[in-house]
């Protein structure tokens, strides 16, 4: 694989909770597949940014999987000294972008309002992995839950993208439509998006409005999804509605997975009309073409 020209921005390292690979790792292989910019994005998920004790959870008697994603503030202070030395040994070999993945900030503004202010970071992704007080779509069971109550939490989830999109302290929005990679993909449940149409234009306009960018991300074009998120027609809609921000991110959480489906990203992008993607350098564009 080569992606000569192209960029990864969306890739975790051992520093996120569900990440294994040292930093260097990842490095390395940007390096190895050419690419002109790589951002390293950990998980910052600003609801369980504490151990589980924090949020009353007994972490010894509560499900391993459950708590997984607890304590991100543990692995992100991890980090500072690491990724400052990677990027001084980086100088001069590929671009790198020092960012981070913000989940869910509107579900404890105090620690995102935080987060965003420190001055080393050149990019943010704005992430929604859970609905208010609901576990990360990745846990839910849809095959025991009614279609409407599917709906219900996709309303919610669209509803409470938007209101992250108004709060709007983030570079480019992550993954729009996270949960249909499990929905549709894993559970095999099919969803009218013709419903989420009108709710998608408001938030590509928001974003638009206020120079934020989205992402296409290709992760799920593995899984039983084999779709980016979000979709071709979501990313037309943004094109129409005079987007001009597209970033482009694997996801990946090893560094074997690193640029994975990046080039099926840009080509997408280019079919949808756009000339260039973006990365984010102290939270201003750069733009590379595609
Ligand atoms: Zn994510
Ligand atoms: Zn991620």
């Amino acid at each position: 694989m080569n992606l000569k020209g192209l960029i990864d921005c969306h890739t975790h390292c051992k520093f996120s909770p569900d990440g294994q690979d040292e930093p260097v790792q990842l490095a390395q292989k940007a390096i190895e597949l050419g690419l002109t910019a790589w951002a390293l994005t950990d998980h910052c998920e600003c609801n369980t940014w504490y151990g589980p004790e924090h949020y009353g959870i007994d972490s010894k008697t509560a499900d391993s999987d459950d708590i997984l994603m607890y304590n991100c503030r543990k692995f992100h202070s991890e980090s500072i000294e690491p990724v400052r030395e990677l990027k001084e040994q980086l100088s001069g070999q590929i671009e790198f972008i020092n960012g981070i993945e913000l989940g869910q900030p509107l579900q404890a503004p105090d620690v995102a309002n935080e987060l965003i202010v420190d001055n080393e970071l050149d990019f943010v992704i704005g992430s929604l992995h859970n609905n208010a007080d609901e576990p990360d779509f990745y846990f839910l069971q849809y095959d025991k839950m009614q279609l409407h109550e599917i709906y219900k939490l996709l309303d919610d989830y669209f509803s409470q993208v938007l209101e992250m999109c108004i709060w709007g302290r983030f570079d480019v929005l992550g993954h729009l439509t996270y949960p249909l990679r499990y929905i549709c993909g894993k559970y095999g449940i099919s969803i009218d998006m013709e419903r989420y149409r009108d709710k998608c234009a408001e938030i590509f306009e928001i974003l638009i409005k206020n120079g934020k960018g989205i992402e296409i991300n290709t992760s799920s074009l593995f899984t039983d999804y084999k779709a980016t998120m979000p979709d071709k027609d979501l990313v037309m809609l943004y094109k129409e509605l005079g987007g001009e921000m597209i970033s482009l991110g694997s996801d990946a959480h090893c560094a074997e997975n690193l640029g994975q489906g990046i080039e099926i990203g840009a080509e997408l992008a280019r079919k949808c009309g756009f000339k260039y993607c973006v990365y984010f350098k102290k939270h201003i564009p750069v733009y590379v073409k595609l």
